[in-house]
């Protein structure tokens, strides 16, 4: 199976094409690297997903109204 796809990959940053052979792979430049860095340690990529137990319990009601009489 052949895999001559070119996949475009493009600096999260700015957008601009990078190769996976750069040195700031996957960024175009330090610059660029160092400004993701930034955005990690300021908090902008926290996902807040916030884990509630009784989110669970609901659905298990529902099952248990289908399997129900
Ligand atoms: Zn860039």
């Amino acid at each position: 199976m052949p895999r001559t796809r070119a996949i475009k990959l493009r600096c999260p940053i700015c957008k601009k094409a990078t190769k996976a052979t750069d040195a700031d792979f996957p960024f175009c430049s330090d610059r660029c690297r160092l400004i993701d860095l930034g955005k990690w340690a300021s908090g902008a990529y926290v996902i807040s997903s916030p884990v509630d137990d009784a989110d669970e319990s609901v659905r298990q009601d529902i099952l248990d109204d289908e399997d129900g009489d």
